[in-house]
């Protein structure tokens, strides 16, 4: 490897400051696109996609300026007609703060193509899972075996008043658990802005209008997960896990 200490990445991990040599600049960019395109990258705005590639532990001055130049030029954020401001990586509207999993918002979107016998999409907050059909007993299932015995049983649960979610089946097992039901209406909105946005990322990654989107669903949990969020100070897997992602981009350079 041919040794380029001008534009190589510095690692950043613990007390000291390691520099890293690599074999050229091109490697810059490259660390970009890879927290941007790929799996776990999420297609995110410019200042969220840098601060994955300094969470994956490197660090170039002119990190932010690269980005926004990446992203500004990225074919598939043009194509979903997103444009790339500042202003859409921030949420404009305060966010209620609790004990993190004290509260879930649980949703449906689809019906989607089919996509290897999935049509819909049941996301509570960053979690989701594709499912065959949008009943009640899908929505209990999830909740008792994705939600109340990973994360320990929360205070609330929001939903809109659809009958999957409004039914004899939800109430019996949020009164097993002691869960209060808070269901959305005009005069108690639901915290929208956390769903849109992850709504945003599934649409831009897995496209539903494709037959592939249920298994590109992952990956575009994970890159949700392991996106920057301003009001968090860090990333939604930072907070869970108390440290940042191993993405494919410290793999590829083997940074860990
Ligand atoms: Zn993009």
């Amino acid at each position: 490897m041919m040794p380029n200490t001008t534009f190589g990445m510095i690692l950043t991990y613990g007390d000291s400051v390691t520099t890293k040599s690599f074999a050229g600049a091109s490697l810059t960019p490259r660390s970009i696109r890879s927290c941007h395109v790929a799996p776990g990258g999420g297609h995110y705005g410019s200042t969220r996609t840098a601060r994955k590639v300094l969470d994956c532990g490197f660090y170039w001055p002119t990190i932010f300026r690269d980005a926004y130049q990446f992203v500004s030029t990225c074919e598939k954020c043009q194509k979903a007609g997103m444009a790339i401001s500042r202003r859409h990586e921030m949420p404009q509207q305060p966010i209620l703060f609790c004990e993190v999993f004290d509260v879930w918002d649980i949703d449906f979107m689809g019906p989607f193509l089919v996509s290897n016998g999935y049509s819909y999409i049941l996301l509570a907050v960053d979690y989701a899972i594709a499912t065959k059909t949008n009943d009640a007993k899908v929505v209990v299932d999830f909740l008792k075996s994705n939600i109340f015995c990973r994360f320990g049983v929360p205070k609330a649960l929001i939903s809109d008043q659809g009958n999957h979610f409004c039914n004899r089946a939800m109430s019996s097992l949020l009164h097993k658990y002691g869960v209060i039901h808070r269901i959305a209406t005009t005069h108690y909105p639901r915290p929208m802005a956390k769903l849109r946005e992850i709504k945003k990322t599934l649409q831009k990654m897995t496209n539903p209008s494709k037959k592939d989107w249920s298994r590109l669903l992952e990956d575009a949990l994970w890159a949700h997960r392991t996106a920057y969020r301003t009001p968090l100070g860090m990333s939604p897997y930072g907070i869970v896990f108390g440290k940042a992602c191993h993405l494919l981009l410290e793999i590829e350079h083997r940074a860990y």
